[in-house]
């Protein structure tokens, strides 16, 4: 990233001198990974994609703890999101809510025409395990919705929780959203016991939206198998059949594969514990920038995200109030785009993402920036 100061101002400027982007996705992509994917065309039936595909599947899974396949889907994550509930549920789901994305859940739940149930928690509080048992023991339910990183506020539910009471319920399918927490943090798919994690590659991946991973258990599979209507695109049984030959059930985006192939260079040369050392770090970094500024956190404290920000304007009592929209826009001057709030919290909250490439210094520029557009405000 280029940077100049004009006039006093910060410009932090990417190399193709566009607005930075520090929203919670898409984020900004380096130059190595859109190198990568334009790469030049292969026939998705090739030797050579066949060897493409089976190249990245051992770092793969060891980025995600798990001997399972890891599933390479052209869509954006909704459509694994749909897919997985047109796959397994086949009597009723429980989803489970703390902001617009987990809420979200329930709606598509609903127009893939299953039985569904909202287990709604406040907004800004994370979800929780003791609440879920008590439902699924009911017996009603034969699968659950969970986001783990509810982006809208900036609250990370405790993962292990869900993973205690997917031990009690093994029949019970656990899908679980990692969208914008996988890769991130330390997310052991096999240890954790759930059925299905997916995530889109444009938050922490940091690579061109369009495009998603996902892993099921063996459960899921043979679930999916006993579930009709299914539809083709998303039948999770034509992506296992097609990873056996190290293949996509239809034509993918070949290029996302060479840049997720470039990205899982850059993510083992820097190491698993590093990079999941290092979101923390920013995240930390992001909220001292807040609390230094007068600002309190969206988040329940204890469960705020690391890899994004939500700073409390208003939503909730307590710490400064400023105009958003301003906000946004003198820092949009100064080269870097942040959100302004997301749902029925927009405007009263903004968001801050330090998800993909970001390092230590980056986030300094952005500070700084920030504390000038404050000053201007
Ligand atoms: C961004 C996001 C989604 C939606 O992902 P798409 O790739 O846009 O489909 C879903 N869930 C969470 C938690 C997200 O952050």
């Amino acid at each position: 990233m280029a940077l100049a100061i004009e006039g006093g101002l910060w410009h932090g400027r990417n190399a193709m001198g566009r607005v930075k982007l520090h929203i919670p996705g898409p984020v900004e992509v380096s130059e190595k990974t859109l190198q990568a994917f334009r790469s030049p065309m292969i026939g998705h039936r090739s030797k050579e994609f066949q060897q493409l595909y089976g190249s990245i599947q051992p770092k793969l899974q060891e980025l995600l703890y798990t001997r399972r396949p890891v599933f390479l889907s052209t869509s954006s994550a909704w459509g694994v999101m749909e897919g997985a509930v047109r796959n397994l549920v086949a009597k009723r789901v429980l989803n489970c809510m703390c902001g617009a994305f987990s809420d979200k859940w329930h709606d598509v739940s609903k127009r893939c025409g299953k039985e569904a149930e909202p287990l709604q928690f406040p907004w800004g509080s994370p979800i929780r395990g003791e609440a879920i048992d008590k439902q699924l023991a009911t017996g009603k339910f034969d699968a659950l919705t969970y986001v783990h990183n509810e982006t809208s506020t900036g609250v990370m539910s405790p993962i292990r929780e869900l993973a205690e009471v997917k031990r009690k319920y093994p029949d019970v399918m656990f899908i679980v959203d990692t969208v914008s927490s996988m890769t991130a943090t330390k997310l052991e798919f096999d240890a954790l016991g759930i059925d299905v994690m997916l995530a889109s590659c444009q938050k922490a991946l940091a690579m061109p939206p369009g495009f998603a991973l996902f892993v099921c258990s063996e459960a899921a599979l043979a679930k999916a198998a006993s579930v009709p209507d299914r539809g083709f695109y998303f039948d999770f049984l034509e992506f296992q059949k097609h990873a056996e030959k190290n293949m996509t059930p239809s034509t993918p985006s070949i290029g996302h594969i060479y840049a997720l192939k470039s990205k899982l260079e850059d993510i083992f040369q820097e190491g698993l514990e590093a990079r999941f050392a290092r979101h923390e770090k920013l995240a930390r970094m992001t909220r001292e920038w807040a609390a230094g500024h007068g600002f309190t956190l969206y988040p329940e404290p204890g469960f705020e995200s690391v890899t994004l920000t939500c700073v409390n304007n208003g939503a909730k009592p307590g710490g400064r109030e400023i105009d958003v929209p301003r906000f946004v826009q003198l820092l949009k001057a100064r080269g870097f785009l942040i959100n302004a709030g997301y749902g029925k919290i927009k405007g009263k909250t903004f968001r801050i993402s330090n998800m993909g490439d970001e390092t230590e210094e980056t986030m300094k520029t952005l500070f700084a920036a920030m504390d000038e557009a404050l000053k201007e405000l």
